[in-house]
């Protein structure tokens, strides 16, 4: 409405202005045009460079193709037009500047078609676009430049310049496009877009109608009309990017709070743990202590079956013991240390097997030297061990061997911990990586469940990633890999 307004009211005003443009005005009128056009069309381009959008690209195109026709009258008027002989200053102004708004109406109105039909121009990629458009607009200079060029005008018809409706029905088209779309009442740079577009229409009136010499104040006004669309294209661009950077600062500012919040909570349940386990072990302490007591004080007194539960008792508080300690190791584990050095495979099981009980330590096979890996050394160490120790443990004899292989491929060193022991099933593969879950039962097999979820932890701070593959004739095999 404003816009509407204020150009009815221009209109008013310049019909009552006896005012004729000169040759200086349309010069700097053009060099304006052309320096607010390119600087509207870098913001495009950058836009469209940042969010990969096809609509920004025609319109920084339309812009850079209008800046470019805008800059070559410039340059042409100023080199002069005299010694140009053939040239008629107003007449290459009046095409250049129609050849101007019909260029940057056509990508406008494309800006518009790719936002309702996204595979309007398919796969053709972005510079592929912008070459044909640069050699285009080019050709469309030099043509200029060069050809005899006859008057667009048509002095003393009702239209004045009939070729003026092109550049008016694609603005027409484009506005009501944007306006239909909807999205003007939402985002900030299509309002202005439309704004701006609205804005070219009524140059256009002023041109078609109005204007019945291309020196008189109608033509001035139009000229005006299309520099304040320049103006207000860099204004929505400028707003987008600003709202843009400041939405990144917030977010930038949301994570970093965020990761202040995480560290407080990881803090705070890590002295709940340390003294949970504490308070809890404490009292487990004495029902095992007291309980051994009993056993041996009092174990003449006592029936065999007296004797077992006691037992039972005692083996309940060391494993919720076990359990604790475990539970406070994995919670410790919350943001591992990020140490990428280069680690040799072969000397980590050397130590993870001098840790193994002497009779266990021939039971782990090494087939082929082990490759190095880039990585923290400790908490590889943890890894290789819980594997290991688990191959050993969920065995049904002692005969049965674990063996480590590595390969290499695209995705890094992939390292194998391969057993023959009573294997997992499959429905319980994928479970066995979460804190606390056990695929057996305590009375068969001693753990507390944190071991392989302790693994996943310190492979995914490696980027990496632990899967258990089972054999078909018995067995587990553990992978994981550390990428390169
Ligand atoms: P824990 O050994 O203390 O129970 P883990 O997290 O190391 O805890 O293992 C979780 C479960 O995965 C084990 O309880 C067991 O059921 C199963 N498991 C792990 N390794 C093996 C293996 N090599 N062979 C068979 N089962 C395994």
């Amino acid at each position: 409405m404003l816009v509407a307004a204020s150009s009815v009211f221009a209109f008013a005003a310049v019909s009552l202005v006896p005012w004729q443009t000169t040759l200086l005005f349309d010069t700097a009128i053009a060099a304006a045009a052309s320096t607010a056009a390119m600087a509207a069309a870098a913001l495009a381009l950058a836009r469209h460079f940042s969010a990969d959008d096809r609509a920004t690209l025609l319109i920084g195109l339309g812009l850079l193709g209008a800046g470019l026709l805008h800059a070559v009258y410039a340059l042409v008027a100023v080199s002069g037009f005299d010694s140009r002989g053939s040239l008629d200053a107003v007449t290459f102004m009046d095409w250049t500047g129609f050849a101007s708004r019909f260029w940057l109406s056509l990508f406008l109105y494309g800006s518009w078609l790719v936002t309702r039909h996204t595979e309007a121009l398919g796969r053709v990629s972005s510079g592929t676009i912008g070459a044909c458009a640069i050699a285009v607009i080019t050709l469309v200079a030099i043509g200029l430049v060069l050809m005899p060029l006859p008057r667009i005008d048509t002095p003393g018809f009702l239209v004045t310049r009939p070729l003026e409706m092109l550049p008016a029905t694609f603005f027409a088209l484009t506005l009501f496009g944007y306006l239909h779309k909807g999205e003007w009442q939402r985002d900030r740079f299509e309002r202005l877009l439309s704004v701006g577009v609205l804005l070219a229409c009524f140059g256009e009136v002023s041109l078609i109608f109005l204007s019945r010499s291309p020196t008189d104040a109608f033509f001035g006004l139009a000229q005006l009309i299309q520099l304040s669309v320049y103006g207000l294209l860099v204004a929505a661009l400028v707003s987008t990017a600003t709202r843009a950077f400041a939405e990144v600062q917030s977010l930038d500012e949301k994570r970093r709070r965020d990761a202040i919040e995480l560290a407080n909570a990881r803090e705070g349940l890590e002295a709940f743990m340390r003294s949970a386990s504490h308070d809890l072990k404490a009292p487990l302490r004495h029902i095992f202590a007291f309980s051994k007591l009993i056993r041996d004080e009092a174990a003449d007194r006592l029936t065999e079956r007296e004797v077992a539960d006691l037992e039972r008792v005692m083996g309940a508080a060391s494993h919720m013991s076990n359990l604790l300690e475990s539970l406070l190791r994995f919670t410790r584990l919350g943001a591992p240390s990020r140490i990428r050095e280069e680690v040799s495979l072969n000397e980590l099981l050397e130590t993870v097997v001098a840790l193994l009980p002497v009779e266990d330590q021939s039971r782990v096979v090494v087939d082929a030297p082990l490759l190095d890996i880039r990585g923290d050394q400790a908490l590889l160490t943890i890894v290789l061990q819980n594997l290991i120790e688990n191959g050993l443990k969920y065995v049904d004899d002692d005969r049965s061997i674990v063996t480590v292989t590595s390969t290499s491929s695209s995705s890094g060193t992939t390292v194998s911990v391969d057993d023959n022991g009573i294997g997992v099933a499959s429905k319980h593969s994928k479970r066995i990586f979460d804190p606390g879950v056990r695929a057996v039962s305590d009375s068969d097999f001693e753990g507390t469940g944190f071991g392989l979820a302790t693994c996943a932890r310190i492979i995914q701070a490696h980027d990496g990633r632990i899967w258990l593959e089972s054999k078909p004739e018995g067995g587990s095999i553990f992978r994981f890999t550390i990428p390169g």
